[in-house]
C-alpha cells in the first residue's frame, strides 16, 4: 500500500475501478481485492488501507461466516470474518463481494449447486452487509461457460478471475496475485511485466506478448486441469 501511495496511486474497490474506467477517470487508480474473507483482513489490512485513504473489495464466503478455511488442507487454519465483522467492514466503506458459499470448484458443480453458490451467497451477503452485492470472485480462479452464465443470471455486475481465459472480460477480470512474502523487488518485477505485456508497443512487443500469453495459458492449464485455453487481450470489454 505504501509502495502504491508513494507512486501517486490510489487503491479502490473493484466496483469503483470499473465505474471510473467507464467514465474515463481510472488513471492512477488500482483495484484492490482480498479473497476468502479472513478475519485478519479487519484488523490487519483495514487499518493500513485507511491510513492511505484507500478502499478495497473483500470477497467473502457467505456459507462460512465465522468459521475457518477448512477447504484448504495445505495452508494454516485461519478464522474467517463473522457476519458482524462483514457488516462493520461494509459500514466502513469496504465493498463486499461474493466468493460463493463454501469455496467449491465451479466447473465440477451441478446447475442447482451453481445457482445456490451464486444467487444464495449474493442474497445472504446483501442482508449481512446492507449493500447491493455486485461483484463475484470464482473460487480457485476456476471458471467455465456455465460458471460465467450462473454469475450473470444471479445479477452480478462483474466477476474476478485470476488468469486470463477465453472468457476474459467483465465476468472474468484478470488479477495479479499478491502474497505476503512479496518484496518491493517483486512489485517492480510485476510492474515491468505488466508494462511489457500491456503497454509497450516497440520492437519485439508482439513476440513478448505471445510469450507471456503462452506462459499464462500453460499456468492456467496446470492450475485448472483443463486442456485448451485461449487468452483474450482486453479484460474490460
Ligand atoms: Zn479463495
Amino acid at each position: 500500500m505504501k509502495w502504491l501511495h508513494e507512486r501517486g496511486r490510489r487503491g479502490v474497490s473493484v466496483g469503483e475501478l470499473l465505474k471510473a474506467w467507464r467514465n474515463g477517470t481510472a488513471d492512477r487508480l488500482v483495484g484492490l481485492s482480498f479473497d476468502d474473507g479472513y478475519a485478519d483482513f479487519a484488523y490487519n489490512a483495514l487499518p493500513i488501507l485507511q491510513r492511505y485513504g484507500f478502499n478495497a473489495t473483500a470477497f467473502v464466503l457467505a456459507g462460512r461466516l465465522g468459521h475457518d478455511n477448512s477447504w484448504t488442507a495445505k495452508d494454516p487454519q485461519k478464522a474467517l470474518l463473522t457476519s458482524e465483522e462483514v457488516s462493520h467492514l461494509a459500514a466502513s466503506g469496504i465493498e463486499i463481494g461474493s466468493h460463493g458459499l463454501l469455496h467449491l470448484s465451479f466447473p465440477s458443480l451441478s446447475r442447482t449447486a451453481l445457482m445456490e453458490e451464486t444467487a444464495d451467497s449474493r442474497r445472504i451477503l446483501q442482508e449481512v452487509s446492507g449493500q447491493d452485492v455486485l461483484g463475484f470472485c470464482y473460487p480457485y480462479g476456476r471458471l467455465d461457460e456455465r460458471a460465467v452464465s450462473a454469475v450473470q443470471a444471479a445479477g452480478y455486475d462483474y466477476a474476478c478471475a485470476v488468469w486470463g481465459t477465453q472468457f476474459a472480460g467483465r465476468y472474468a477480470l484478470r488479477r495479479y496475485a499478491m502474497i505476503d512474502r512479496y518484496s518491493r523487488a517483486h512489485l517492480w518485477y510485476m510492474g515491468w511485466r505488466y508494462w511489457l505485456r500491456w503497454v509497450y508497443q516497440g520492437p519485439g512487443s508482439g513476440t513478448l506478448a505471445a510469450a507471456q500469453s503462452w506462459r499464462e495459458r500453460r499456468m492456467l492449464v496446470r492450475m485448472s486441469g483443463q486442456t485448451s485455453i485461449h487468452s483474450a487481450d482486453n479484460d474490460l470489454q
